[in-house]
This record gives C-alpha cells, structure tokens and sequence, in this order.
C-alpha cells in the first residue's frame, strides 16, 4: 500500500484526521524504539482508495522549549518513508510562524504535500485556508477532521497521487496474460458437490484429500499448480480436508470457511450438484461472494450423470437471474469432477474473468461513457432542482470501483445508480463481475 504521512505542528488536528481516516479498522500503535516511538499507523480507506496512514502526533505534551527540534526529526522521518505527505494546520489561525517553519522542511523534501486546513468547518476557517497559498505547495484543502467535511476534496487531491503509487503495486500486474501472478481460485459449495474430486482431477494426484488425518489444522492450505503453463492457486483447502462422513449438521456448508476461502481469492467457483440443482443457500453463497467482491463462476458438478440435462441448465440459469439481481449473466459452467469433462473450460473462464475484474478504464473514456448516459437519461430533480452529476474516476480495480462526484448525490435515488451500473457494464464490456460505485459531493 502506498504510505501517507499526516504531519502538522501540535492541536491542528493531526490524530483526528488519522482516526477519520483509519475509521473503524484498529489503528496501531506502533511503540519500537527511536524515531518511530511516537507515532500510529493505520490502514486507512477513502472512497476506495487504500493507504498506509502515519501520524506523527505524539510528542505534543513534551516540552515546549526543545518541541521543534524533535517535531523536524518526527516529521522527516515521516515524510521520507511516505509516498504523500498531508500537511495539517489550523485554518482559524491560518499560517504561524511555526507552520512556515513546516513548510520551509517540506519544500525541500522530494515527497509531494497535500496542505490541508483544518477546522474550516465555519466560514471564518475557510477564509484562513487561503492564507495557505503563500507556502508555495499549492493550492489547499479545507476539511474539517471532527465534522468529516471535505473529506471528498481530500480524496481529490490525493488520488493523482496515490494513483501512480498504486501503479507499480504488483496486484495489478497480472492483467499481462501470461507473466501474471498466479490466479487465486477458491472452490467452495456445499458437502459432495464434489470440491474435494474437482480439486483432485485438476492437480491431477491424489495427494491433496485422502481421508482425515488426525492433527491437521484447520489453517488455510493452498495448492500452487500450473494450467497450461500458467499458474494457478487454489485457496483454502483447508475447509475441503474435513472428509467426515456428512451428517446433516455438516449438510450446511460451513460459513467460516467458505467466508475464508472467500476472503483469499480472486475468482470463486461455486459448486453446485447436479442431482440437486441451486438451492436457496446457494444463492446466499454466491452473493456473500459478489458483496465481497469478488469475481463469480457457477459450476455444474456431477454433470455426467444430469438428468434432464437442458432443463436443469436453463433452471440454474434462470435463478441465477433473478436471485442476483445485482449482476446479470454470471457464466454457468458444466463439469464433471469424475471424467474431467469441462475443467479446462471452467478455469479458461476463470482466468478470463479474472482479466474483466482487474479492468482499468481511462478517466477520457469512462467520462465520455458518463457523459452520454447522462444525457441519454439525465438524473431525477427532487422538489425541481436537478441533481448535478460532474464526473467520475475509478478508485481501483479487482474489483473495478468508481466514485462519481456531483451536488446533492445523496438525493440520488437507487435506481439511478443502478442505471448508471448496467450502462457502464454494457457500453464498457465490464463482464460480469461485480461493481463498485460512490457517490460523492465534494462539499459534505
Ligand atoms: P465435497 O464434499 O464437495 O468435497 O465432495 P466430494 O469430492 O467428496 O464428492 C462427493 C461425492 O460425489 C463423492 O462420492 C464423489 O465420488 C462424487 N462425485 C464428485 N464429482 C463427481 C462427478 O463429476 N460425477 C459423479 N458422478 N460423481 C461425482
């Protein structure tokens, strides 16, 4: 992840927008000794787009006499190790003595600074934020860390510069067919729809499953093997080593690991049986794995010994419709674990899938799309005044998520951006892989 630094001379509000941003997920304190001593780390996410976050808060309540000295030491090692650097002062008091100080260690720093006025939540505060421009660092930001407005300028500023951070992450690398890392499959479906014979005949061995061993843990396990000549994971089979006969407590697949398994892949293969079709609990499957965003497949198991073969298909096909509602034409495939039948085709498509949900779309191209939409069918006007939509920008890929900026997006009603959804789909060959899209108004 790309690393952010938030620096800022003492009260301006550095440890508020660090908890802003890292948000529910825990922050860490990190307490090794020296220079680090006194700052938290975070993960944080905004609209999106995820980052490393550092505040360098920490050494405030120290002495005051010996307080710039230790703040130039915090800041630069911050700031050296940081891909973008948030400069925080306190828009009510505009630019101190101190803060040219900051500013004066920031220019030379090669690290590019996003300054940012805080406590600009009353107008008073917004008139302090321009003082800011005689730092010679651009234009500022106003925010207010406690309130949680501007945080969408915020974003604004720092996407062009996390963007390119995010370029040379080795995640996106794998959109070069062949080179690519390997794809990350998990298998997962209820008992004996046959996880454990598929995973058998892919690898082609029989080492993976052969009853149940006693103290094998129930860690995650992977199988790393190639498919003509390209290599393939199979996440989690740990969930797929407990072979105990299936009473009908175990007739439910196990939420854990298929939550797990989930969590570690790409693209998830949801087994069905063919003697018994799609169930209930298979369509709750199957949109746990769309809510988390990854890239779905169906597979028909058992297919050598379907009755009613076309029957079934279009059945699954068309509860598959209707149930997931989100995305249309999620590729069903048949296969037969026992004679190998279909696997080729099946991971085929889960590389292919793959490259759909590790998409990048030009910001040129995306907006000229958004443009038309917009105009083919132009958003609703709650009480006469027209919801404004400006323009949009993918955040990331894998799964391809977008936010779309405008005035009074929170009127927006669902079905529009449903609309907005199925268009982009269409008009952009996104495939059936899961979306994600934001709306947000750059004033709140
Ligand atoms: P898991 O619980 O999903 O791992 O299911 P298993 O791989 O243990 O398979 C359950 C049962 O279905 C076993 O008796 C398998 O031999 C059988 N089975 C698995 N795949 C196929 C298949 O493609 N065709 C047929 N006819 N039987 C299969």
């Amino acid at each position: 992840l790309p690393t952010v630094a938030i620096v800022g001379r003492p009260n301006v509000g550095k440890s508020t927008l660090f908890n802003r941003l890292v948000g529910k997920k825990l922050a860490l304190v990190d307490d090794r000794p020296g220079v680090t001593r006194d700052r938290r780390e975070g993960e944080a996410e905004l609209f999106g787009l995820e980052f490393r976050i550092i505040d360098t808060a920490g050494y405030e309540d120290e002495d005051p006499q010996t307080l710039p000295g230790r703040m130039r030491k915090q800041t630069e090692a911050a700031v050296r190790e940081a891909d973008v650097a948030l400069f925080l002062f306190d828009s009510r008091e505009g630019i101190t003595s101190l803060d040219e100080e900051i500013g004066r260690w920031l220019r030379v720093s090669k690290t590019p600074v996003v300054v940012v006025g805080n406590k600009a939540e009353a107008r008073s505060g917004q008139a302090g934020v321009l003082d800011a421009y005689r730092l010679g660092l651009g234009d500022p930001v106003a925010i207010s860390a406690e309130h949680g407005e501007g945080i969408a300028g915020l974003f604004e500023a720092l996407l062009p510069l996390l963007e390119r951070e995010g370029a040379d992450e080795p995640e996106i690398e794998d959109e070069e067919p062949d080179s690519g890392a390997p794809l990350k499959l998990a298998i997962i479906g209820r008992p004996n729809a046959g996880k454990s014979t598929l995973v058998n005949r892919m690898v082609g061995e029989e080492r993976l499953i052969t009853g149940p061993e006693a103290g094998i843990t129930r860690d995650s396990i992977s199988i790393d093997w190639e498919w003509q000549g390209r290599p393939v994971k199979i996440v989690d089979t740990a969930g797929l080593r407990k072979r105990s006969k299936v009473t009908d407590k175990l007739e439910k697949l196990s939420s854990a690991d298929a939550r797990r398994a989930i969590d570690m892949a790409e693209v998830v293969v949801l087994l069905l049986d063919a003697t018994r079709g799609l169930e209930a609990q298979d369509l709750r499957i199957a949109e746990q794995v769309i809510d988390e965003g990854r890239a779905l497949l169906i597979a028909i198991n058992k297919w050598d010994v379907a009755e009613n073969a076309s029957s079934l298909f279009n059945g699954v096909k068309a509860a598959l419709e209707e149930g997931l509602a989100q995305i249309k034409g999620i590729p069903v495939l048949t296969v037969s674990a026992k004679t190998g039948k279909g696997i080729d085709q099946l991971i085929g498509a889960a590389f292919e899938v793959r490259e759909q949900w590790s998409r990048r779309i030009g910001t040129g191209e995306l907006n000229r799309w958004f443009e038309a939409a917009i105009e083919t069918n132009p958003p609703p006007a709650p009480g006469g005044k027209r919801i404004k939509l400006r323009y949009i920008t993918q955040v990331k890929s894998r799964p391809p998520s977008f936010v779309v900026f405008g005035t009074r997006v929170s009127e927006l009603p669902e079905s529009y951006r449903r609309y907005l959804l199925n268009s982009m789909r269409r008009e952009l060959g996104l495939g059936p892989v899961p979306l994600r899209m934001t709306l947000r108004s750059p004033k709140n």
